[in-house]
């Protein structure tokens, strides 16, 4: 990397607004652990933003997945689709569990896992009398809405609950279907959200759950304080964790979550300007975004149209040159040695070719005009 280019990072924070106020209430009132007003404060804020009747804040993203499937009670026994498209993150609370992931292929269109799939596989089950899963696990990638409404359908006509893994996808909402105006994250039984650092809302590392069951909302509280009763003799009824969200946390998240409608505002714009460019681009596609959707753009993601690897490669090497940071998405879950012997709906080939062709362009909600500007040259150099 050539030193005399200032570096352009792929996704990072922008600590605005409240975050030093709120940093400084906890400071001076000592709250800086697991007790303190922010984190009812956030969970309460956070509910109401995603639509949701409750929201439990935790440690991570991951832990929020773990907690979700142990309100499910998942066992050894028990299968959970979930895409192999996705970050490792999707799948190992489900290792954790010693269950077993189903992985699904991926759908062009919006890079999620692939609905039919899912649909064909559950009425194959349902006809020949098989096992259904324990639940589906949908992720929706890279700021965009997984298709869900076919999903949530088979999976209501069999009763199979569905667990939303919606930490890349913050504000991102269906604006048609079913669920036309909701949110990710408040549709599926249990949705879970990260804030690590290079998230839409980071809180240096923290995870929320959301749902609108009382019962669960409870109960995942408790699993993540360890699963202690209340009263001062230290007594436990279940095995539990220390998922707690602190304090400190809690306060970056609320005053990120008060930016939320401008971070989101600023990610559309820096796409609407990545689309613009890549609309006729003759190695590039532009982002996914299907007309039922209003994505987020956590990461702006575009796919080379031809030569798939090595196209990608040689973008991302021209970026790397002048000191921009963009990046190849995630290997597909069942290439990875510890999934490798894991069932799969098909072989996987179209997440394998979506991996292999895709790459994500820099898109912090603090990207100026100059920096993206200076992406885009790199961009377009592959017009001539
Ligand atoms: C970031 C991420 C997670 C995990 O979040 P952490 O807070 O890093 O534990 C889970 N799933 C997906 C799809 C993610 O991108």
């Amino acid at each position: 990397m050539n030193s005399t280019f200032k570096r352009i990072a792929l996704s990072e924070p922008s600590l605005v607004g409240n975050v030093r106020n709120y940093l400084e209430e906890c400071v001076a009132t000592n709250f800086v652990s697991s007790v303190g007003p922010f984190v009812e404060r956030f969970e309460r804020a956070f509910a109401e933003f995603v639509g949701t009747r409750y929201a439990v804040a935790c440690a991570t993203g991951t832990a929020a997945i773990h907690v979700a499937l142990r309100l499910l009670d998942v066992t050894p026994e028990d299968e959970i689709f979930v895409p192999t498209l996705t970050f490792i993150a999707s799948a190992n609370p489900i290792a954790y569990e010693r269950a077993q992931p189903v992985f699904v292929d991926s759908e062009r269109q919006t890079l999620n896992l692939d609905p039919a799939a899912v649909v064909t596989e559950i009425e194959r089950r349902a006809r020949s009398g098989e096992k259904m899963p324990r639940a589906v696990e949908v992720v929706h990638l890279l700021g965009h809405p997984a298709n869900i409404d076919p999903i949530v359908e088979v999976c209501e006509r069999y009763g199979i609950p569905i667990v939303e893994d919606a930490a890349e996808a913050l504000g991102a909402t269906y604006t048609a279907g079913r669920f036309e105006g909701k949110q990710v994250g408040s549709i599926g039984l249990v949705g879970c959200f990260s804030f690590n650092g290079n998230k839409i809302l980071t809180c240096g590392g923290g995870g929320m759950i959301t749902t609108n069951d009382e019962k669960l909302a409870r109960r995942a509280k408790h699993l993540t304080t360890q699963a202690r009763l209340p009263g001062a003799e230290y007594r436990h009824d279940e095995v539990g964790y220390n998922y707690r969200m602190t304090n400190v946390a809690a306060a970056i998240g609320l005053a990120q979550l008060e930016c939320m409608p401008d971070f989101l505002a600023r990610k559309r714009a820096i796409a609407a300007r990545y689309d613009a460019v890549l609309q006729d681009h003759p190695v590039l596609t532009p982002a996914v975004h299907a007309p039922w959707a209003h994505p987020s753009f956590w990461l702006y993601t575009a796919t080379a149209r031809s030569g798939g690897r090595s196209t990608r490669d040689r973008i991302l090497a021209n970026l790397a040159e002048v000191g921009v940071e963009a990046r190849p998405i995630w290997s597909p879950l069942h290439t990875m040695p510890m999934y490798a012997k894991a069932k799969r709906l098909s072989d996987g080939s179209i997440a394998e070719e979506l991996a292999a062709s895709s790459l994500s362009l820099p898109c912090s909600v603090g990207l100026s005009d100059e920096d993206r500007e200076r992406v885009i040259a790199v961009v377009k150099k592959e017009l001539t």
